[in-house]
């Protein structure tokens, strides 16, 4: 059995074609980074243009690639929430079409579910795993328990650390610098960091009084943008022009951005330890997202994994990021357990925002 999956939540078109086993047949990805690099953010409108000019070939180009006629596929799967409004519109619309056409059974994908469960299809990793997922849009941790079971323990409670770094890269005028022009912010922070030191800028962890495995972001870059402008009026530069420190504000800012997302991680292996909610062999983090690409992240959360007993599983960057592969290997897993697989003549609609799981608040007393 081989599934067509789909994804265009975000700024990236992408399409794959993958069999039971988790072979990838076939992918082709369109990725709107360029674009979205000179406006200095994503325009939604824009976004949705781009994925419409582009998802016809992304599609033709991931089934040709595979071999695989239509007629051959299973099912069709599709990133349906959560997500910008009219990206998800372009991959669900352009979806029911082909499904309508071929005849073939939808399976909608939440985007999370699919960043949470990729991990399987390149390794053996059993239900239930502890999960954290860093991006551009999210933080969030979440024990798998099953394919469509995830128990929610906590999520950013303003904006993602990815965004974070973006919003501080943007702050420190990195565009202009000639080392990371092209880098995405969260790179640029890694790469500049490795040439800093951390300890010419304290900054606050965030949430040190607040007991739950909820994360906040937004305080922090509050803290860096002050100290920034503090270093700005200093050396008398101008908006646009690079601080000499900008090295140690780099390597400060991810420190403590690596602090906070360890420090969460903690309480959520301490909680669910306490609960027996992992297994006793072999208990698994595994870790992905955009920014779980960051080398001092992932170093720093082995060291949380070695002092607990956990074995850390983060897969490698292509597949910590938003693809089609993911997608379609959600709608195997979905096809494996026989859920969610509704007939090509249902109706269905897209959701902008959709929590993953159950919250804990709602399963723990
Ligand atoms: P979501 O899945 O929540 O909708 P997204 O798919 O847009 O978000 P990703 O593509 O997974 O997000 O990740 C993009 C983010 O990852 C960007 O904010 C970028 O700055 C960040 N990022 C990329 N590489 C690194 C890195 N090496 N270190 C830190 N952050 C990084
Ligand atoms: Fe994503």
């Amino acid at each position: 059995r081989v599934v067509l999956g789909i994804e265009t939540s975000c700024d990236d078109t992408g399409a794959a074609i993958v069999d039971e086993t988790g072979l990838i047949l076939g992918e082709s990805l369109h990725s709107q980074k360029e674009v979205h690099l000179q406006t200095g953010g994503i325009i939604p409108t824009v976004a949705q243009r781009l994925h419409r000019e582009n998802i016809s070939r992304v599609v033709q180009e991931a089934i040709d690639r595979s071999g695989v006629c239509p007629r051959e596929l299973a099912a069709v799967a599709t990133t349906v929430k959560p997500g910008m409004s009219l990206s998800l519109g372009i991959g669900l619309h352009f979806s029911l079409a082909f499904v309508k056409e071929h005849q073939k059974p939808f399976i909608p994908i939440h985007h999370m579910e699919a960043h949470a469960l990729t991990v399987r299809m390149l390794e053996p990793v059993e239900f239930p795993f502890l999960v954290l997922l860093i991006s551009g849009g999210h933080a969030l941790l979440a024990l798998a328990r099953g394919v469509d079971d995830f128990l929610l323990l906590g999520q950013s409670t303003d904006e993602a650390p990815g965004d974070t770094l973006d919003k501080v890269a943007r702050r420190l005028h990195l565009k202009s610098h000639p080392d990371c022009c092209t880098m995405s912010g969260g790179q640029a922070i890694e790469y500049l960091a490795k040439k800093g030191t951390r300890h010419n800028f304290l900054f606050t962890t965030p949430m040190g009084q607040i007991y739950d495995c909820n994360f906040s972001f937004s305080g922090l870059r509050n803290q860096v943008s002050m100290a920034i402008g503090r270093k700005e009026l200093e050396e008398g530069v101008k908006p646009g022009e690079l601080l000499s420190c900008v090295n140690d504000i780099a390597a400060a800012t991810q420190h403590t951005v690596a602090s906070h997302i360890v420090k969460r991680t903690h309480r959520a292996i301490l909680f669910c330890k306490e609960r027996g909610l992992l297994p006793q062999r072999n208990p698994i983090l595994v870790v992905s997202g955009g920014v779980a690409s960051n080398t001092y992240i992932r170093e720093t959360l082995k060291i949380l994994t070695d002092a607990t007993g956990l074995h850390l599983v983060c897969p490698p960057s292509k597949f910590c990021t938003d693809n089609g592969v993911m997608i379609a290997w959600n709608g195997i897993e979905r096809l494996k357990e026989g859920r969610g697989i509704l007939p090509y003549t249902e109706e269905v609609r897209y959701e902008p925002k959709a929590p993953l799981g159950v919250d804990i608040t709602a399963e723990v007393k």
